[in-house]
């Protein structure tokens, strides 16, 4: 799952209208935040499998750090702990720790049965990426709905949005329809490189939110 993520990352904005759209985006893709730095590294791995599913050619055979719901429980608490530390509002802090196990959720969905319920431990997966059309389906419509409440959430009197916000959801489809398009990337450190490339989302979705707030309010 790629741009669902981020649907529901922009529909959060409804329940935390002061905490910026950067932050919501950087909980809800923790876990592909973490997982290029964790394959570079050499703690996790992955096989490059055309035709494993139809939508994508990966096979997550070893990923239990960022992808295994025990640890993804223990990364949420650590992601709203630090929230809750820094910025006092436990009200975030719950919805970004929900935010970061909201991503195990979709991409159980998503995958086959490769995601650990603990390192080690039985794998699970809906492996909707075996069918084109419900991929497609599913992650447009969170999409969607996401850009849709974040649009209601951060109305105004006299509100433009700036060009930045479309030009973020404008990186978002070309992104996930690339990939979608592209063929399998040669190696394993390629395809780390390329994951790597997604923090750069998370600089660009607080560029594209910070009208929302004029009188800076932010918590
Ligand atoms: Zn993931």
């Amino acid at each position: 799952m790629f741009i669902g993520h981020f649907g529901v990352a922009l529909a959060a904005k409804r329940l935390a209208p002061r905490t910026s759209l950067g932050l919501l985006v950087f909980a809800a893709e923790f876990l592909d935040l973490l997982w290029p730095i964790f394959l570079l590294l050499g703690f996790e791995h992955v096989r490059v499998v055309p035709g494993i599913t139809k939508v994508q050619p990966f096979d997550f055979y070893d990923y239990p750090f960022s992808h295994s719901l025990t640890m993804v429980l223990r990364w949420s608490l650590a992601v709203g702990l630090l929230y809750y530390i820094v910025r006092r509002s436990a009200r975030g802090a719950w919805l970004l720790g929900a935010l970061v196990t909201s991503h195990w959720v979709l991409d159980f969905v998503s995958h086959r049965p490769d995601l650990p319920l603990w390192p080690g431990g039985p794998k699970v997966g809906l492996g909707l990426w075996n069918s084109w059309p419900g991929s497609i389906g599913v992650e447009s419509l969170l999409f969607l709905a996401g850009v849709w409440l974040y649009l209601r959430a951060t109305d105004a009197p006299g509100r433009k949005i700036p060009w930045s916000f479309w030009s973020l959801l404008g990186l978002l489809v070309v992104v996930w329809v690339a990939a979608l398009l592209a063929p399998p990337p040669p190696d394993v450190s390629q395809l780390a490189m390329g994951g790597l490339l997604l923090w750069i989302t998370v600089p660009w979705a607080a560029w594209a939110d910070s009208y929302s707030d004029p009188e800076g309010r932010r918590s």
